[in-house]
């Protein structure tokens, strides 16, 4: 489904935005369909901590191309991260999610950012500036995954635990 507000393409995933914030070349190789996170065993600890954590909220909700890790009452959004080190990404991809459900469907959600390992959380509110930042960093996104090739890969301490970290670095 395409859906265009203001001439932003809402076809993105969280996953997309997140990869945005972490690495741009990891934003591509996800986008091209080089997917290698269900090899990945902090992957399988996420996915773990999602099933363990938030037993009796209403979870992993599809909305057109975002999923939701959980609902709680009628209007609160989470999403459960396992550590903070890369929270910025986290943010936006949070952010993106009530921007979409706003533009998608019309619904003005609370977000909230769970890290159960550490007894955290972290609200997260869309406002006239992020949602203006938001729709550039959308656009941003579309430039970078249509290029006919991947950005060049740069070192960052987040590549040693990166799923594509042999693709990059041999
Ligand atoms: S290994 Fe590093 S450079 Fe390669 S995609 Fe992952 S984060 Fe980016």
């Amino acid at each position: 489904m395409q859906i265009k507000e203001g001439g932003v393409d809402l076809d993105y995933t969280g996953t997309q935005v997140n990869y945005y914030f972490v690495c741009k070349r990891k934003l591509w190789l996800f986008s091209h369909g080089l997917e290698e996170e269900a090899e990945s065993d902090i992957v399988h600890l996420g996915k773990l901590l999602h099933e363990h954590s938030y037993q009796r909220e209403l979870k992993e909700v599809q909305i057109g191309r975002i999923k939701i890790d959980f609902i709680q009452g009628k209007g609160e959004i989470h999403e459960i991260k396992r550590s903070r080190k890369i929270e910025k990404a986290h943010v936006y991809q949070l952010l993106y999610y009530q921007y979409y459900l706003k533009n998608y469907a019309g619904l003005n959600v609370k977000g909230m950012l769970n890290y159960p390992l550490v007894r955290k959380r972290v609200e997260v509110n869309l406002d006239e500036e992020k949602e203006s930042e938001l729709k550039s960093i959308l656009n941003d996104i579309d430039k970078i995954i249509h290029q006919e090739k991947p950005p060049e890969a740069v070192w960052i301490s987040y590549c040693k635990t990166c799923a594509y970290r042999g693709l990059c670095w041999g």
